[in-house]
């Protein structure tokens, strides 16, 4: 018997609209698909949080004993830097401006991005596909798409026919918008002329000349679109139709307003059962986005090296911050939030290291086993890990009580207490018991703020074998420096 016969779970599904009673197609497997990062920079604390949300369904499937397949992409080619099909590939780019190849720039925040994963103590996903391992499949989408009736090819490239679709089926369904409103809010960008109509997407773009990532197939020597790769990736590795589709708030359009165009018009079908979206990180209550650079990123704030927070925070107290409210909600970050959630965590922290020293009595004054389901109760209604917090917080209390005298517990309720919350903690919220890194990190920052400064002394004073050797000795300890315009930053490995 496994605990998700007992557990209900509804989930909001954004496509409906409502929160609904979660079904998988295969009674005790999930399908979970969910929009990975762009590696064209480092992953800054507003996509991590999207990851976490994730990652905390993961783990709770996982808790009730479901067989989940969690696939989480790398898109590593195809993502414009205009939504709208137009401007540099953001990887090209940066490419260009670091001179770096392509790869490279995928190489090295693939790294960034796995080293912060580990750092917040993720699970990693089932599978890990990417976009450029992936480009046969999604020549293949194309040409059924093509075949379909519903994309037409134009100078070597080849466009999602957005008005033809709509005809039978219904654009916009996800994201509650309508073609006519669209067509009548679509702007007229340089250099859509290739299209039919402005909202219409690219499946593939054919390559211009300087463009280094590019690929043959039968339109041109070109990339793919963004939005293709997720549909060619979710139903290679989950099938035709899937339970979970996950990602942030912003990604509802286009992204995958488009995938569910081009899962129907390939395949006749609705790819996705349950459309799950986080909503977004705010620093300064504005959205943290790599386009305003309103950002911090996961190292600046693990170490204390950044202008917005006080001091450093361990991953942990950031989890715990991040749990502390609905994935649904938008979550600020600020200061005093995340010295409310140092103080909370250090709390549930004491009280579950007090378990260990309670004395049993013959009866419980608390009510254990109501409490365990009530936790339950809040992962089941859409994941709701504040309630749960709530819960936890119960139980510290009780703990406390236990200590003082003023409550007892028989010997099955400390158990089932001592289980109940060492599950729930670690293993669905996946805190670790590492506030003490913390200052660990901070002192490691000062450190390596010395050793930076005292690189960029010995690079003035022309001497490159100092500064090489501190790069590369620190490089050794898994201390990279990185050179940026703003100066130079460090990650850790
Ligand atoms: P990207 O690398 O831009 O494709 O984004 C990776 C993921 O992070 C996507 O699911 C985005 O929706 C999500 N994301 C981007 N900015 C934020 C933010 N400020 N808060 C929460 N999630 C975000
Ligand atoms: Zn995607």
């Amino acid at each position: 018997m496994q605990l998700y016969q007992n557990q209900q779970i509804k989930i909001y599904n954004s496509l409906s609209g409502t929160k609904e009673t979660f079904k998988p197609i295969n009674d005790g497997y999930v399908g979970m698909y969910v929009c990975g990062p762009t590696v064209y920079s480092n992953v800054h604390l507003g996509n991590v949080r999207t990851f976490m949300s994730f990652d905390m369904v993961f783990r709770y499937l996982k808790h009730l004993g479901y067989k989940v397949r969690y696939v989480r992409n790398i898109t590593d080619a195809g993502h414009l830097e205009n939504d709208a099909d137009v401007g540099e590939d953001k990887i090209t780019k940066k490419a260009r401006l670091e001179e770096i190849e392509p790869m490279e720039v995928v190489q090295r925040y693939t790294v960034d991005f796995h080293n912060v994963l580990k750092t917040f103590n993720f699970l990693p996903p089932s599978i890990e596909p990417t976009a450029t391992g992936h480009i046969i499949e999604q020549i293949e989408l194309i040409k059924t798409i093509i075949d379909n009736g519903f994309a037409y090819e134009v100078n070597g490239s080849v466009y999602f026919d957005v008005h033809k679709f709509d005809e039978t089926n219904e654009y916009g369904k996800l994201s509650k918008r309508k073609l006519e409103d669209l067509i009548h809010n679509t702007r007229e960008l340089d250099g859509q002329s290739d299209k039919k109509n402005p909202q219409d997407f690219a499946l593939w773009k054919k390559a211009e000349p300087q463009h280094i990532m590019r690929w043959p197939s039968p339109w041109s020597d070109g990339f793919p679109g963004w939005h293709l790769e997720c549909t060619a990736m979710s139903t290679k590795y989950l099938g035709d139709q899937f339970d979970i589709h996950g990602g942030g708030m912003d990604l509802k359009f286009p992204h995958h307003e488009c995938e569910i165009a081009q899962n129907e018009a390939a395949i006749g079908k609705s790819p996705v059962n349950y459309w799950m979206h986080a909503n977004m990180l705010h620093l300064n209550a504005q959205r943290m986005a790599k386009s305003t650079g309103n950002t911090v990123n996961p190292d600046e704030l693990l170490s204390g090296n950044n202008k917005f927070f006080s001091k450093a925070y361990a991953p942990s107290v950031i989890r715990f911050f991040v749990a502390q409210s609905s994935y649904r909600s938008v979550l600020d970050l600020t200061d005093d939030g995340l010295a409310a959630s140092e103080k909370g965590y250090n709390r549930l922290m004491d009280g579950i290291n007090e378990l260990e020293s309670i004395k049993t009595a013959s009866s419980s004054s608390f009510n254990v086993t109501e409490w365990q389901q009530k936790c339950y109760d809040a992962m089941n209604d859409d994941f709701n890990s504040p309630i749960l917090i709530a819960h936890l917080f119960e139980a510290v209390k009780y703990i406390n009580q236990l200590k003082d005298g003023s409550a007892t517990i028989t010997k099955e309720d400390l158990n089932l207490l001592t289980t109940t919350i060492h599950a729930f903690t670690f293993e669905v919220l996946g805190l670790k018991n590492d506030a003490k890194e913390a200052v660990g990190t901070d002192k490691l920052a000062g450190a390596v703020d010395l050793l930076i400064k005292l690189r960029q002394e010995a690079r003035a004073n022309k001497d490159f074998a100092l500064s090489d050797k501190i790069r590369d000795e620190l490089a050794e300890v898994g201390i990279q420096l990185n050179d940026g315009k703003d100066g130079t930053t460090f990650t850790t490995n």
